[in-house]
């Protein structure tokens, strides 16, 4: 499994990495195999910290992630959108099949233990902020930062969190680089496979 695998609208997730997945669960969600271990030490981590973090959503298959769109556009035409205004607002948020990580294992959306969707103020939490501070060292990035939708092409989403493996998380986290950027400026530097090849390892 190549943790570093961008996967967005332009980077549809291969057929043959689909067809090669293999699943865990932790924390009540499904996962790619070492992503679901890692989130598992994490959530226990913060538990320890006298955090509780919920885990709302990890692998999706692309059948669903579909469904997950027609429902989202429907709702914002109840809402007064246009078609064409709220297909457009779904596509902000919602990946096509395939194109989100979700339908890779390699992600997860995490919130404070009450709530029972995504919080859009989530970043003001306890949980946020224990997360901000942690999740690199567990091999988790904040996928979507603020300031950074130009280039990812998705709005801020504070809950959402990508696996990559803790050393590029590491990096990740203290450049302030998002993943594109992380690729792209290392890509220069380094060999790309060896690079790619030293940070896909198993976590210990
Ligand atoms: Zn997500």
């Amino acid at each position: 499994m190549d943790y570093l695998m961008l996967i967005d609208r332009f980077y549809p997730i291969p057929g043959e990495v689909l067809s090669g997945l293999r699943f865990g669960e932790a924390g009540g969600v499904i996962m790619e195999e070492q992503a679901a271990r890692q989130l598992g030490l994490m959530l226990s981590k913060a538990r320890g910290d006298g955090v509780a973090i919920k885990a709302l959503s990890g692998y999706r298959s692309p059948e669903y992630q579909e469904k997950l769109r027609r429902e989202d556009t429907a709702r914002r035409i109840a809402e007064g959108l246009s078609p064409e205004e709220a297909a457009a607002q779904t596509d902000r948020y919602l990946a096509r099949p395939l194109c989100s990580e979700h339908n890779s294992g390699l992600a997860v959306d995490l919130c404070t233990p009450s709530a029972d969707d995504t919080e859009d103020d989530f970043f003001l939490t306890p949980q946020a902020k224990w997360l901000c501070r942690n999740a690199h060292r567990f091999g988790f990035i904040l996928r979507y930062p603020r300031m950074k939708e130009h280039i990812t092409g998705i709005a801020y989403e504070p809950w959402h969190y990508r696996y990559v493996g803790t050393e590029a998380a590491s990096l990740i986290h203290q450049s302030g680089l998002c993943l594109e950027e992380f690729l792209h400026f290392y890509a220069d530097e380094f060999s790309f496979e060896g690079l790619r090849g030293r940070m896909t390892k198993n976590e210990p």
